[in-house]
């Protein structure tokens, strides 16, 4: 780990209480607002999520006054521009309405950590909704969706149906609580040292997603040490969360432990130093959890505190992942 100037930036844990805000399809969490009358309530979403987070239901096509029941919409035309009409009866578009309400919420919801949107929607599906064009069935993203993540392109967001695959889900889970890092800091005000001091303190976190990530990003810290850090500061925080979208691999949590065992192997006895590094070589096996390891580094950290280590975001788990990402307890 690099030692020099030191710049304490937040890569803690939400701080106790503090409960992060997810926007939701109104319709995931039971209500009946689908054209239909129905509803297509998650336990995932409504009962898992719902006890640790503050969720925002949001329902655009009632929102813009279609009513319930209602005649349903679907997509057609250019799959990159679609537009979102009436299936049966006369000719109706509500594309514009429907653009115009996605960018007002995102801009009253600024606060949002993340968004989960049903699928398949032609207003709220994220990837994969059918549109009709002339060369036939295509796959797009539903109007609201694309307006919200328009307004606001850095935030997290999936859709119900993938959540049921434990590795998005956990994805999801580390980039909204990365997401409201990145926010936090950036409100704090930004200046390129702290730039630096965030930079470091997320390269395990990094690094299990692909080392190129770590050193793009790193190239974009060492521009903003020479200016510009308003520009550059933006450009680090697209790509700092684009870098979180690539899946992790055992392989790399096992290079980000060994690493972190390695910096504190030199203060640790014979016995302890075999512990630790038997946990890894469990864990890049697959008889272990990774929480093992980590448990044990942190515990070493606790004895031999080490700033640079203590600092990385990676081995400072927020309880919410803990609770909530399998891949902690596999
Ligand atoms: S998918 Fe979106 S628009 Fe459709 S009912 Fe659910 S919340 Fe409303």
């Amino acid at each position: 780990m690099r030692r020099g100037r030191r710049h304490f930036v937040n890569s803690r844990p939400t701080p106790k209480g503090r409960r992060l805000r997810l926007g939701v399809s109104s319709c995931l969490l039971g209500e009946r607002v689908r054209y239909d009358g129905g509803h297509k309530r998650d336990d995932y979403v409504a009962q898992t999520l719902n006890k640790y987070f503050d969720l925002v239901p949001l329902c655009p096509e009632v929102a813009i006054g279609l009513g319930v029941p209602r005649a349903p919409i679907h997509l057609v035309g250019n799959v990159s521009h679609p537009h979102a009409v009436r299936v049966h009866g006369p000719a109706v578009d509500v594309t514009a309405q429907l653009k115009r309400y996605g960018r007002r919420m995102a801009r009253a919801e600024r606060d949002l950590s993340g968004y989960i949107f049903k699928s398949r929607s032609p207003s709220c599906g994220l990837v994969r909704v059918p549109v009709r064009t002339p060369k036939g069935p295509r796959c797009g993203r539903g109007i609201y969706a694309a307006a919200v993540l328009e307004a606001l392109p850095l935030l997290p967001a999936e859709e119900e149906g993938r959540l049921g695959d434990p590795r998005v889900r956990d994805n999801f889970i580390e980039r909204v609580l990365a997401y409201r890092r990145w926010r936090d800091f950036e409100a704090s005000g930004i200046t390129a040292a702290r730039l630096r001091a965030f930079h470091a303190a997320h390269k395990l976190a990094l690094l299990v997603h692909g080392p190129g990530h770590y050193r793009a990003l790193g190239r974009i810290v060492a521009r903003a040490q020479r200016g510009e850090i308003k520009n550059l500061s933006q450009a680090y925080g697209r790509r700092f969360m684009a870098a979180l979208q690539s899946p992790a691999t055992r392989e790399r949590h096992t290079r980000a432990l060994t690493m972190a065992a390695k910096t504190l192997e030199p203060r640790l006895g014979g016995r302890d130093r075999t512990e630790l590094l038997a946990a890894i070589r469990a864990y890049r096996t697959g008889k272990a959890s990774r929480g093992t390891p980590l448990t044990l580094l942190r515990r070493h950290l606790r004895r031999f505190p080490h700033p640079e280590l203590a600092r990385q975001a990676y081995l400072n788990p927020d309880p919410l992942e803990l609770k909530l990402c399998a891949g902690q307890r596999r």
